[in-house]
């Protein structure tokens, strides 16, 4: 059975991410410390209930779970190194953005020093966080993950996702490359309209309609991804290629920025003229994926 840990944590980094967990886990009862580099973050978050403390040393030894929300895994190092001698027995939440290999990275440097160490990656705003919607991928051995599972629950519903610590980055910065480029897919687009002279709020409903058309979509082309290596019919690569040549176009004729259009359009034209050169058709996903299924 893994063993249950204190309704006690610590966090460290207070950005908006940071103060938003506090608030969240204070809400639920939860006793916090909290620290910060610059103190007056830590001061503030006091109107919620939570303690400060005024070293490193101190916030990990104030609780057994510590939660890390800093920019990223490299300032994990510089707020821990100095306090090393008390990681033994506990167990390092980094909650940060990066790469799943500086995440291996880092949870072999905190079990080194005898901690123990989860990764994690939180799919939420800080307004969001918590939500019924909003979750959290984790990974790391699944010990830890069940010891720290319920005063992590604050934090919105838990995806655990295995022992391979590295997985929680690898899931969140695959959501977060449909998001970025989804994004600024959208940006493009109203800029097209806003240029042309046509009211954004009109083309609003249509954007947000093909949002709804991409479920099922996506379901499809994860099938073809699965099962045939994508997306593989000459017509269908020719109708694209076509297609994206005609966004170029317009884009271009209304003065909104190209790049991500042309970006795009690339990818349509060597999936394309890679079939016609073989004489059989490869689809985006192969070519974007890089290796033979
Ligand atoms: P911020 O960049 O605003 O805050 C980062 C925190 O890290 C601050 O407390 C900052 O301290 C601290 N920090 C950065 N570098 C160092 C360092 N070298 N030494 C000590 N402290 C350092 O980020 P957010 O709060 O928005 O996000 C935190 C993490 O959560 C990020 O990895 C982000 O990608 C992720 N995330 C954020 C979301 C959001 O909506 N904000 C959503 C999902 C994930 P100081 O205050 O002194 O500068």
């Amino acid at each position: 059975m893994p063993r249950a840990v204190a309704d006690s944590v610590t966090v460290i980094g207070l950005g908006p991410m940071g103060q938003a967990m506090t608030r969240s886990l204070r809400a639920s009862g939860v006793e916090v410390t909290v620290w910060n580099r610059s103190s007056e973050k830590a001061h503030a978050m006091r109107e919620f209930g939570a303690a400060r403390a005024d070293t490193v040393a101190q916030a990990l030894d104030a609780g057994e779970v510590i939660l890390l929300s800093l920019t990223d895994y490299a300032a994990m190092y510089e707020v821990l190194e100095p306090a090393v001698d008390r990681l033994p027995g506990k167990t390092i939440v980094n909650l940060s953005s990066d790469t799943p290999e500086e995440t291996r990275a880092a949870a072999g440097w905190v079990r080194a020093r005898g901690g123990r160490f989860l990764a994690g990656g939180v799919m939420a705003d800080g307004e969001s966080l918590g939500s019924a919607d909003s979750y959290v991928f984790y990974s790391g051995e699944r010990e830890v993950f069940d010891a720290s599972a319920e005063v992590l629950r604050p934090l919105g519903r838990a995806e655990y996702l295995g022992a391979d610590v590295g997985l929680a980055q690898l899931y969140y910065q695959a959501v977060l490359a449909i998001f970025l480029s989804g994004l600024l897919a959208f940006e493009q687009a109203l800029a097209m309209i806003d240029r042309s002279g046509e009211p954004i709020e009109r083309f609003l409903p249509y954007a947000q309609q093909s949002m709804g058309d991409m479920r099922a979509l996506y379901a499809a082309v994860a099938a073809m991804a699965t099962d045939t290596g994508g997306w593989r019919d000459i017509a269908h690569l020719r109708m694209m290629t076509a297609g994206a040549g005609h966004v170029v176009e317009t884009t271009a004729a209304v003065g909104v920025d190209t790049g991500l259009a042309r970006a795009v359009q690339n990818h349509w034209l060597r999936a394309l003229s890679e079939s016609e050169r073989t004489g059989v058709p490869i689809s985006t996903f192969e070519l974007v994926r890089g290796h033979p299924q």
